[in-house]
Formats: C-alpha cells, structure tokens, sequence
C-alpha cells in the first residue's frame, strides 16, 4: 500500500529523512534510521514492495537460482559497441549486438535478482580506497560493519554471527554436486589452493562462494534488512513511485519532486538509488557537470564534473561446453563453487584478478563465466534530456583499456586448462564457445570482444573523494559537494571498484554511514 506522509502532521523535534531508492544500500539505510525512534523515514522506491515474498509475482524475486533476467529490471542497455556473431554465447543476451545492463526494480534493488555471491571486499580493495584519499574507509574501520551485515556459520574471528544475512556454502554435508567439487579438483589439479572460505584470510583459490541465501529464498536487503523494521512506526515505505529530482533551497536540499509532480519534504535527503539512478537524479537535480546541465537547460546548483563519470563495471564473457547430461545430473543449485584467481597464473604471487564460476542451467551445457574483477577500463552515465522517464545513456566501455583484454584472455586460456583437466573429464565435452578453432592470443582476443558482457557490478559514478578533485562528487560520510542536507550512500559512491561482486560492499557503506548519520 502507498501512502503519502503530511508534513503537517510532523512533531517540530522529530527529524525527517527521505530515503530515495529501497535497494541493497536503501533498505539497509531505511532500517538503520528508523530505529531511531525520533526520526520519520520515508523509503520511495520505484518498484513494486513485497511484503510477502512468497506471493506468486515476487517468484522472481525469491528464488536465488534464478537471476540476471527478471520482471523486475528497469531495461537499460550499454551504449558498448557488440557486434552481432553468430559464435557468441547467447546466454545474457537479450538481442544479438546489444548489451544489457540488469537493474532491479524492486525493493532489495540489486539484491533482490542478483546471484547472491557474498563474497567481501578484500584488504587490498579498502587499501586502494584510503590511495584515493577515503582515508577513513580503512580495513580496520570497515571490518565491524562487514561483520555486522552477515549471519555466517563458518565462524571465526573475521566473521559476524548475528547480522540480519545469513551466509550459506554448499559443502559435501549438506548437498554439493559431485560436478561442482569435480570443478574444484580441476582447480587444485592446476595448481590452485583449495579453501573452505572464500571470505577468509587469503581469499584466493578454489572452493564453495559464499551465497546469502537460505533453502533457495535470496537474502536480499528487503528480506533481511527492511523486513526487520517494517511495523515501526516512525519508517513509510512509498512503492511504485519514482523519484524525478531533488528540491532545494539555494543549495540546501529540502526534500524531493516524484515523477507525478508531488513534492515531498524532508530535513535529509539520502540518494541510494543505485550506480545509474543516483547520477540521474543528481544531474536532474542540478549537480553535474556544467555543460551538461546547461546544454538540457537545468540550473546548475553544484557544478560538480565527476557526475556520472568514472563507472566502474566487472568485464566477463561466458565459455560454453556440451555437457554430459547423465552425469551431471540434477541442474539446481546452479551455482556452487568458484574459483578467485591471477591472471599470473596459479603460481603468481600477483594479486587475484580473475574469477571463473561454473554454472549448469539447462541441460546438456556448461558454462564457466570468466570475469575480471580489477579493471582499468571507465565508462559513464549522463542523462539524454530533463525527462525523468527516459533512459539514461550507459557506456560501460568494456575492456576499452588494453590491459583489461589481455588478462581476461590469459583467464579464458586458463580456464580451457582446468576444464581439461581429469577430474572434469567425464562431465564435459566439446568448447562451443569460443570453440576448438580459436585458438591464438589474437584470436581469443576479438572473441572475448565480440562476446563481452558484464557481471553487472557498477560503481563510483559519485565518487567519494575531496572537494575539488575533478571526478569528486561526494565526501567521506556521503554528502554531496556544494550542497547541504543530501547525501548519496549506494554503490555509486565507491572511489574505485573492489575485486569482488558488489553487494556485500554496497551493505557495508551504508551500515557505516547510517552509522555517522547516527552519531
Ligand atoms: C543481475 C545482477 C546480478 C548481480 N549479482 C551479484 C552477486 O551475485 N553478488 C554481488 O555481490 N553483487 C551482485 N550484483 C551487484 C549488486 O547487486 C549491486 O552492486 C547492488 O545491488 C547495488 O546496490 P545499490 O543500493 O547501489 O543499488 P540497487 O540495489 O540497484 O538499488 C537502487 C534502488 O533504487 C531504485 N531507484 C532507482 N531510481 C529510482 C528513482 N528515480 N525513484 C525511486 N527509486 C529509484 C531502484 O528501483 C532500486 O531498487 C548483481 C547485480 C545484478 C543486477
């Protein structure tokens, strides 16, 4: 149900916080707040709210082994270049030559279609962070936030037990597939460790992902985070209403526009709708890049460049194999095992770059996807008019740096290792792609390129960073440069990519700045 909060009806102690956007970082937020019981949050959330994840329009949505297509997905493409191929896998392709950039719509956001690989940023990700000049986003600080996400059994030190996630691995006690641990021995017959924890100290090797989901139910931030705090009192939950701008009084936000014109008040404005939603809504707002705003005609209230710039993404193609059906046996969980690897090869000291995750979805097929998890390669998001309905221009511009080609192809030629290597032996057949005939450096090369796709991990489109360095737009705690009262907290504010999908990441920065917000 919607419903509209009344200023009017506001205690003049109480303090109000519109949340725009209930995904991983917004539900995380909107529970954080509210349990504070002197401030009114009101979550405004662009997609449908389940309340009841069992109801029959949220399958989707509940089922954790089913993901990357989904109901729930707002439609936006890569301006990325595809050529049309006859050779390339079409599994993630909704149309030959067009590349599309999942996004969910729904409350949980990302987390609620996601693939639920919970895996945490590493030492060296956070040590690039505090490089950039987030010099209060330390591993040491961002440690108790990771742990107090997650509900992980392995225990340990380095783990949280009490988080709203569970954490889930599937191990040979409770249900792995023979063809997933066979994955793991073709890992360890390559020279690769072996580890029971992915999230551990190393966190490097082959072994069982870390998944946040529970008897095949995902663990999005809805589920988790906001089903916790869904009876307050003091949280509105508005769905199926869409944000179009940010109100402000000279430079201090004062609340929000919604798509139907209605305005909403608030004395805080957090954006947490995503890596494309926020710097849409920013530029829309007034705060971007200058030409930009005065080419669409918008008043400039920030002049801040880094808007939309700096998008950071994950490349990743997907090998494809006939597959022994009678062997492999039953298709679900599709997902198991994985492996975190360097394009150095098994034996590199060289930080892992590299993951390869074997899936099994339908029968007869195998694929392996291969993703480079620390690219150099940057794209954008900018807004083509003021029309809060139209889709913005997305330009993840894989593997435009050379660097970022050539190690994925040294994980692609790995890979043809470890899948012949003999513990996979009797589950896998012929390569289909990129196939037997491509076999040289060059030729995996314009392959990989042809095929490229993307393990749909976007970040740093308003980046943390000082004020005045060029591609800054938000500082330490969220709030946007040149404004006051507006924060973002979502995964758009990462200075820079981790090695590892995004999610748990994303969590973490809004657990520490719902924390500040607090303080
Ligand atoms: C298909 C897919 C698979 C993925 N797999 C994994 C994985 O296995 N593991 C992992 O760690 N990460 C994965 N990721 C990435 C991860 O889910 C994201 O990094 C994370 O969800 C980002 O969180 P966020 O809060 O920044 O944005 P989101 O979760 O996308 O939340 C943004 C929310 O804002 C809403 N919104 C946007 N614009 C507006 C507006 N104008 N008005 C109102 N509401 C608005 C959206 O509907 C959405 O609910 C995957 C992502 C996708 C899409």
């Amino acid at each position: 149900m919607t419903t509209t909060p009344s200023s009017a009806q506001q205690a003049p102690s109480r303090r109000r916080v519109i949340v725009v956007g209930g995904g991983s970082a917004g539900c995380v937020m909107a529970s954080r707040l509210s349990e504070d019981p002197e401030t009114d949050v009101v979550l405004v959330e662009a997609g449908p709210d389940y309340e009841d994840i069992d109801e029959p329009a949220a399958d989707n949505v509940r089922n954790a082994w089913l993901f990357g297509f989904t109901s729930h997905d707002w439609g936006y493409v890569s301006d990325d270049h595809i050529p049309e191929s006859s050779n390339t896998p079409d599994f993630a392709i909704v149309e030959q030559g067009v590349l599309p950039v999942f996004a969910g719509k729904v409350t949980g956001g990302g987390s609620s279609v996601n693939a639920t690989n919970a895996l945490q940023p590493t030492k060296l990700d956070m040590d690039r962070w505090v490089g950039l000049g987030a010099t209060d986003w330390t591993w040491d600080e961002v440690l108790p936030y990771l742990q107090k996400i997650e509900n992980d059994p392995i225990g340990g030190e380095r783990h949280g037990s009490e988080g709203y996630v569970p954490v889930h691995r599937w191990t040979a006690d409770n249900g792995l597939r023979p063809f997933m641990q066979a994955f793991v021995d073709a890992c360890a017959e390559q020279g690769h460790p072996v580890t029971a924890d992915l999230n551990g100290d190393s966190q490097r090797g082959a072994g069982p992902v870390p998944l946040n989901q529970r008897d095949g139910v995902r663990q999005s931030s809805a589920v988790t985070y906001l089903k916790a705090a869904r009876d307050r009192p003091n949280l509105t939950i508005l769905d199926d209403v869409q944000v179009d701008r940010v109100l402000f009084d000279g430079t201090r936000a004062t609340g929000i526009v919604l798509v139907s014109g209605e305005e909403l008040l608030a004395d805080e404005v957090v954006l947490s709708a995503g890596s494309i939603g926020s710097p849409a809504i920013l530029m829309r707002s007034g705060v971007g890049p200058k030409p930009l705003l005065d080419d669409l005609g918008i008043e400039v209230v920030s002049e801040l460049d880094g808007v939309g710039q700096k998008l950071g993404d994950h490349p990743l193609v997907y090998m494809t194999y006939e597959a022994d059906a009678d062997a492999i046996g039953e298709l679900l969980p599709p997902l198991q095992t994985m492996l975190v690897f360097s394009s150095g090869g098994p034996e590199s000291d060289l930080e892992p770059d590299l993951h390869a995750i074997p899936f099994t979805l339908q029968p007869g097929l195998m694929i392996v996807a291969v993703g480079l998890v620390r690219p150099l390669s940057m794209g954008s998001v900018s807004i083509r008019s003021r029309d809060p309905l139209e889709k913005p221009r997305i330009l993840l511009n894989l593997m435009h740096h050379p660097d970022d080609l050539k190690r994925l192809v040294a994980g692609v030629a790995h890979v043809r290792e470890i899948v012949a290597s003999p513990s996979l032996e009797k589950y896998v057949g012929a390569e289909l792609w990129p196939g037997p005939d491509v076999v040289d450096r060059g030729d995996i090369s314009r392959a990989v390129l042809e095929a490229k796709n993307t393990y749909v991990h976007m970040v740093s489109t308003c980046s943390m960073g000082d004020p005045g360095l060029p591609w800054a737009v938000v500082g330490q705690d969220g709030t946007v440069h040149g404004t006051q009262n507006l924060r973002v907290v979502d995964a758009s504010i990462m200075p820079v990519i981790p090695s590892v999908p995004t999610n748990f990441t994303t969590m973490m920065i809004a657990e520490r700045c719902a924390a500040l917000m607090r303080q």
